[in-house]
Order: C-alpha cells, then structure tokens, then sequence
C-alpha cells in the first residue's frame, strides 16, 4: 500500500522520537544505578574504553589475536560485575539497555533495508488519523450514555417502553465493541436524529480502537465530498487513496449515510465500498436516519439488496434526547 510523503515524513519523525525518548530514558536510569552503586559507572566506562581499544587495534592491522583476547576476557570480567551490581541493588539485568518500543527494529522502523512491522502499522494508524480528522467528532465512550433520557412508557399498550429497546440496544453494542473480531458481522443503525446513534458508534469506535484494531470513523458528507475532490482534481497525486483507506481498515464506521452530496459518482463509491468490505469479511457499521425505502430511492436498489439487506439492522427508538438535554441545560439556568 502506498503512503503520501507527508504520511511518510510523519511516521519517520515519530520513529526518531522515539529512539530520543529511548535514549533519554536509558540516561536516566543509567543516573539511577550510579547514584545507589558509584562503582558501576567506572565499571561501564572501563567497557567503553576497552571496545575503543579493540577497534583501534583492529585498524592498525598488525596481528593482534592475543590482544583482542586479552581485552575481551577483561570486558567479560567487568560485565560479569556489573551484572552483579545490577542484580545485589536490585535492578533488573537490562536497566543499562535501551528500551525500544520495538524490539524488533531498535525503533528505526527498518531491518537490513527492509520495513518492520511496526513502522506498517505506524503509517496505517497515521493515515487512519488523517482521515478520522475531517470529522469533527470526539470519541466519547459508553460511560457517558445514558437510557434515563428515554422514555419508560410503552410505544403502544403490551409493548415495551424505549428505555427497554434502548437498553437491549446499549448492551448489544458493548458486546459487539467488546468481541470485536475480524469475524464481527456488520451492522446498520437506523432511527431518527437525536437518538443516540452516533454516541455508541463513537463508544464502539473507541473500544476497538483500544483493542488495537484500525478503526476509520467518517461522516458520509465529510468524506464522499473529499473522495469527489480527489477523483475530479486532474492533478491528484492522492486518488484513490481515501477509498483504498476506507476499504482496507479493520472497522469502518460510516455515520450519517444519507445527508451528504447525492450524486451519480457518490453513489457508485458508496456501493463499492460497502460491497468490497463484506466480500472481504471486513466488518462496517452504517448509521442512517433514512428508511430502506429511502435508501433505495436515494442509491438504488442494487445497494439494499446486494448490501444493506446483509447488515445486522439495530433500531433505535425514542424522542430526540438533544432537545430534552437542551431543555434540561435551560431549567437548570
Ligand atoms: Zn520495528
């Protein structure tokens, strides 16, 4: 997969971040072992200056096996002490190695020219950042959702109440976030406006983003309108990148499907993404305040039959709990 330069130069930064933390980080505890055992710092000077002094000695190319030999027997000797210092102050054996978030690449982000998979995974999650910036939505979490703010009288006579569904509703997209998998089937919320649809997306976006999945989280008029700019703009380097994006991460949540630009062009996006994502098995949510039938006149019928109609619909139900908050905030003043 192909990153922007910017995307690039961002995960490199990161990488170079973290070898200083790592470094600094070494320092300090370095000053730690000193303060408690002054002896160590001698010791760990004494290797330095013996590992100079086999280099130099490599470079003056006479033969000097039974000097090398001798200052590795003297450099065990002291790493053997020092190991005992480590272990007598109770320090752990690698106090005086450098903690790399990556063990694997010491944090350079590449092995032997080749890229580690930490610095893939970087690039990913800087890209997935990019994208969840142009909605302008903060994660919120299941914490601060409340069914209190529906209504415990029955929709009809013998049925049950909104905070009964909604309830049912909350604690099946706890379980949903908390199972998260590539095997999670894909779901579409349905309801009005004000009805809690977005708040437990960004409560399931969270958790799954907690778990370590790469999770994008996208208005639909946000994002089809940049997926447009990028196909008509003649001279984007980027096309085609948002809609690679938006197929390939672990989690795609599509909000407010519906309210953005309806075009031809738009259409055909929507389709094709949703549709690649579940021949792939990759899990989507989509919430929306239309009806099916809705759907199918705003996008056609191919996009119910062939892929609303494989989703797990979630209804959501109630008045609009913005506006009984609004009022609330008001008799409070
Ligand atoms: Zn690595």
């Amino acid at each position: 997969m192909a990153y922007t330069k910017e995307v690039y130069d961002l995960a490199l930064s990161e990488m170079e971040k973290r070898r200083t933390r790592a470094e600094q980080e070494l320092e300090k505890r370095r000053e730690k072992f000193y303060a408690v055992c002054p002896a160590a710092q001698k010791s760990e000077e004494e290797i330095v200056k013996i590992s100079v002094a086999a280099g130099r000695a490599v470079l003056s190319g006479s033969d000097i096996r039974e000097e090398l030999s001798s200052l590795r027997d003297r450099s065990l000797v002291l790493q053997g002490q020092l190991s005992d210092m480590l272990e007598k102050n109770g320090f752990s054996q690698n106090w005086l190695e450098e903690w790399y978030e990556c063990k694997l690449c010491g944090d350079k982000g590449y092995i032997d020219g080749r890229m580690c998979s930490c610095m893939k995974n970087l690039l990913k999650k800087i890209s997935y950042d990019q994208l969840n910036m142009i909605s302008p939505l903060s994660l919120s979490g299941f914490d601060s959702f409340s069914t209190s703010y529906y209504s415990d009288k029955p929709l009809s006579p013998g049925k049950r109440s909104p905070r009964e569904i909604m309830t049912k509703v909350e604690n099946y997209c706890r379980r949903y976030a908390e199972n998260f998998s590539d095997e999670s089937n894909s779901l579409i919320f349905q309801g009005d406006s004000g009805l809690g649809k977005t708040h437990l997306s960004l409560a399931i976006a969270q958790t799954v983003i907690e778990k370590g999945y790469g999770v994008i989280y996208v208005s639909a008029p946000a994002v089809f309108s940049k997926i447009e700019q990028e196909h008509f703009s003649a001279y984007s380097e980027n096309r085609g990148d948002t809609e690679r994006l938006l197929t390939e991460c672990d989690l795609l949540i599509l909000d407010d499907l519906g309210s953005e630009f309806n075009s031809k062009y738009t259409a055909s996006a929507i389709y094709n993404i949703i549709n690649i994502r579940i021949l792939s098995h990759r899990p989507t949510i989509i919430s929306t305040n239309l009806t099916i039938p809705e759907i199918e006149k705003q996008y056609g019928s191919r996009l119910v039959s062939r892929v609303i109609g494989m989703l797990d619909r979630v209804e959501f139900v109630g008045t609009d709990i913005r506006q009984i908050k609004r009022r609330e905030r008001k008799n409070n003043k």
